[in-house]
């Protein structure tokens, strides 16, 4: 077993029973990037209430030789860290999980050190972890798929053709992903709410979220190269929570015949702590069975190529500050896994970088309260949401904060990934 997942062990920082509540256990430790108190940006982890500043350890010699020259913390993205690969990313999370055990001195008992390199996470500010070159939008949940596919096309058309032999996706907007907290501009645009009359221009009425989770790129591959589906999880750095907000009635007029554009590239939110794969290894479960069984390229290597993450998506409104939930859905019902995205997304010979997003498409489980976007929850507006304060939803309306949370329940432990977090506000 991997160490740094062995439940007993505990951080001096997470002392009693704050080991086993909060969602940054020692056995967790995301990545993160984080401007300090002072304004200066830098990379690190959480811990329990706290955020670590790599900087500063590498800074005092306390991180392994790696093959890289330092600085390689000091920086504003993750991108130079993350293109290292899977060993030197297990060997610098196996010396922090070092330094932050209740058993070692080092770091405990440096006052002057801990002072520099520890911060309250409430005293810091979240940055966007990656310089993002390219983002990837699959459509990999067959429950969300079919919903949208009946709505539009019926029950007996509603996966295409091609759905279950490959995972379709499209090329989004990597300039518009925004860190948790980013205010959601309500877009304007051409749509054509009568299908007997000309387009009219103004602000949508229809802005959405989609419940995703995503992956960082961790080191890419050459053009011309296609990852083989059996090594594409080396390729994979930490996992984080996305909010596509889409503007269903802009894409609903636009998207024939090439797919979504402006209905999708005004925003995507993401959670700011990157979760890596070595934390998620215990929490590793069976994907759902293939049928028709894929392709060779896209044949996994494994039967367990997903993760059992739970997943729920709170909202909040100007006259409704208690957040009332709106789906709980759960990672590891999504039909298409992350290493065959990967296998598929590169098999031409397409070239992924250190710090590309790939987003799973919205997650939908099979029973109405676990939909992962209004468009299912209200059915395209045939059964409004009610809220408890007696209001209604069909879309989000300005004033309207989305929350999505992600958490592996373990049996000591729980892995979370925080929160990705987003108000509407009006256009203009
Ligand atoms: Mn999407």
């Amino acid at each position: 077993m991997d160490w740094t997942v062995d439940p007993q062990r505990r951080s001096f920082l997470t002392p009693g029973e704050q080991a086993s509540h909060t969602p940054f256990p020692l056995q967790n430790l995301p990545w993160g990037v984080f401007r300090r108190p002072d304004g200066s940006p830098t990379c690190g982890v959480a811990i329990g209430e706290w955020a670590l500043d790599l900087g500063e350890l590498e800074a005092a010699g306390l991180l392994p030789e790696l093959d890289h020259p330092s600085p390689l913390f000091r920086r504003s993205s993750l991108n130079r860290f993350a293109s290292l690969g899977p060993d030197s990313w297990r060997k610098v999370r196996e010396r922090i999980s070092e330094l932050l055990g209740d058993d070692e001195a080092r770091l405990r008992d440096d006052h002057e050190l801990r002072h520099r390199a520890l911060f309250r996470r409430t005293d810091i500010q979240m940055q966007l972890p990656f310089e993002i070159g390219d983002y990837t939008d699959f459509y990999s949940s067959r429950e969300h798929a079919t919903n949208v596919g009946t709505m539009f096309r019926g029950p007996d058309n509603a996966l295409q053709p091609n759905w279950l032999h490959l995972p379709v996706a499209y090329h989004g907007r990597a300039s518009s992903v925004v860190v948790s907290g980013t205010p959601i501009r309500r877009p304007q645009g051409q749509t054509r709410p009568d299908p007997d009359a000309p387009p009219i221009f103004g602000p949508s009425k229809a802005v959405d979220f989609e419940l995703e989770m995503g992956a960082f790129i961790g080191p890419g591959n050459s053009l011309g190269e296609p990852i083989p589906i059996d090594r594409a999880e080396s390729h994979l750095f930490g996992m984080v929570i996305v909010n596509d907000w889409s503007a269903r009635d802009i894409q609903r007029w636009e998207y024939v015949p090439l797919g979504p554009f402006l209905a999708k590239n005004f925003a995507t939110s993401i959670s700011p702590w990157v979760v890596s794969f070595d934390a998620l290894e215990p929490f590793r479960c069976n994907s759902p069975v293939q049928d028709p069984e894929p392709l060779e390229y896209l044949k996994s290597p494994r039967p367990d190529a997903t993760f059992d993450i739970e997943l729920q998506v709170d909202i909040t409104t100007s006259s409704l500050p208690q957040p009332t939930t709106l789906c709980r859905s759960n990672f590891r019902y999504l039909y298409w896994s992350l290493a065959q995205q990967v296998a598929h997304h590169t098999v031409t010979g397409c070239n992924l970088r250190p710090g590309d997003l790939i987003a799973s498409g919205t997650i939908s489980g099979s029973t109405p309260d676990s939909f992962g976007s209004m468009l299912e929850l209200a059915w395209k507006g045939d059964r409004p949401i009610e809220l408890p304060d007696g209001s209604t939803r069909t879309m989000l309306q300005d004033g309207d904060t989305i929350t999505m949370s992600a958490t592996c329940h373990g049996k000591y432990y729980r892995v979370g990934f925080g929160e990705v977090s987003g108000t509407v506000v009006p256009c203009g």
